[in-house]
């Protein structure tokens, strides 16, 4: 993309030439592009919770309602509040990630320590699914636990979001050479294969039925690929279309002499 300018040259009151200015302004175009899309994106993300606040306080302030209906109408702005919030924070957290802006507090942490405790958290609150964690290896890895911790929440949620009639959900943690390599398998809907690669891209979510009827802002593997990146961390999915979905994760062994080293470079 060029921008050209164009100036007239006089000598007295004689035009004898023109100058003109061509930029490159390509880079400037991508940029003005992705930022029209985001806005596009991110006000469609917001109106369509908001609209639906909007639309159901305004017949609680108009109508006569019976004290069910009321209740109903109320649970639903609820509901849509929290969705509205959960979206703003997640979009709020990936910008810091993906800016840089976000401060990583690593240590030396279990990863099994981690995953134990996101199973907890979701046994509670998901008897229909059964939950499994398989632990051959207990090593540690160089991380952020909070982060950490949100990166397999937002596996989890997935997996069970995505199994909507129940099943196993399998966490493991094994070690291959200086990698400790984590799964999540689900016995849920699967991915089509032609959205496997597009998967993490910001509020990507495959187009069916299915997905549309269980809901999510498309921002949860965006924030994971972050996460997943800020730790030297790999990924790999495997998925059939109504048999499951795998989700691979492979990060280095935390070995205690690196982080002395860089401690004594620092
Ligand atoms: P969402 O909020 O929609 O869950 P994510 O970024 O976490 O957003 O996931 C993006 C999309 O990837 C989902 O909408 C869904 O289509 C697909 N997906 C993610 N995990 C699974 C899974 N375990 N099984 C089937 N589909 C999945």
């Amino acid at each position: 993309v060029v921008d050209v300018y164009a100036s007239p040259v006089f000598r007295g009151e004689e035009q004898v030439g023109t100058i003109f200015v061509h930029r490159d302004i390509t880079k400037q175009y991508e940029i003005d592009e992705m930022k029209t899309e985001l806005v596009s994106t991110v006000s469609h993300e917001l109106r369509t919770p908001l609209s639906s606040v909007l639309g159901f306080a305004e017949l609680l302030l108009e109508k006569e309602l019976s004290p069910e209906r009321q209740k109903k109408y109320i649970q639903t702005i609820y509901k849509e509040a929290n969705r509205l919030t959960n979206l703003i924070n997640a979009f709020l957290d990936l910008q810091k990630m993906e800016s840089g802006t976000l401060k990583y507090q690593k240590e030396a942490v279990y990863l099994v320590d981690i995953l134990k405790d996101v199973i907890d958290v979701f046994k509670l609150s998901h008897p229909d699914h059964e939950f499994i964690l398989l632990k051959e290896d207990l090593g540690k890895v160089y991380g952020d636990k909070e982060k950490l911790t949100q990166l397999y929440m937002n596996f989890v949620s997935n997996a069970v979001k995505f199994s909507p009639n129940g099943g196993r959900i399998q966490l493991s943690v094994t070690k291959e050479e200086n990698q400790l390599i984590t799964k999540i398998m689900d016995e849920g809907i699967g991915i089509p294969e032609k959205d496997i690669p597009k998967l993490f891209n910001k509020f990507y979510r495959v187009d069916n039925s299915a997905t549309r009827k269980i809901g999510g802002t498309g921002l949860g593997l965006a924030i994971a690929k972050e996460i997943i990146m800020a730790h030297e961390g790999m990924l790999v999915v495997e998925s059939k279309i109504g048999e499951g979905s795998t989700f691979l994760i492979r990060f280095p062994v935390w070995e205690e002499e690196l982080v002395q080293d860089n401690k004594v470079k620092n």
